[in-house]
Formats: C-alpha cells, sequence, structure tokens
C-alpha cells in the first residue's frame, strides 16, 4: 500500500498516511488541528513512476518538490 503525503495549509504540517491508491484523493484532516484544509503532495517517488504533469505542486515544501528537480518552470523557481 503506497504511503501519501499531505500538507495542512492552516498550521503548515506535513504528514503521512498509509493508504490505497483509490483512496489517495480523499479527505484527509490533519493530524495536528483536524483541519479539512489539506492538499495531497506529490512525491518524488510517484511523480517519477506516473510521469503524467498534472502533478500539484506542494506548498512549503523544500527545492522543487513537484518534479524532483533543483529548478524548473513549473515549481517557479
Ligand atoms: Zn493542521
Amino acid at each position: 500500500m503506497p504511503v501519501y503525503e499531505y500538507y495542512c495549509s492552516r498550521c503548515e504540517t506535513k504528514f503521512e498516511l498509509l493508504r490505497s491508491m483509490d483512496r489517495a484523493d480523499a479527505p484527509a484532516p490533519c493530524p495536528s488541528c483536524q483541519s479539512a484544509d489539506v492538499k495531497r503532495v506529490i512525491s518524488r517517488f510517484l511523480s517519477f513512476s506516473k510521469g503524467d504533469s498534472g502533478a500539484t505542486v506542494p506548498l512549503g515544501a523544500d527545492g522543487c518538490g513537484g518534479c524532483a528537480a533543483t529548478s524548473c518552470s513549473s515549481c517557479g523557481k
């Protein structure tokens, strides 16, 4: 079962959940503040294996999290 990363924009916490692929986009309440304002972060591993261009850019991530490069136009850095 894959691990998905989520980012809470309310308390700026990143957390991981182990869930099946069909549940990856299901709402995941933040474990710290219980906020539902949580975005899924595309992990580097998944962005490599998926290869589609619809990946979301993770908020608050270091570097170029969406594509695993140090800089690229899609991440705006
Ligand atoms: Zn939170």
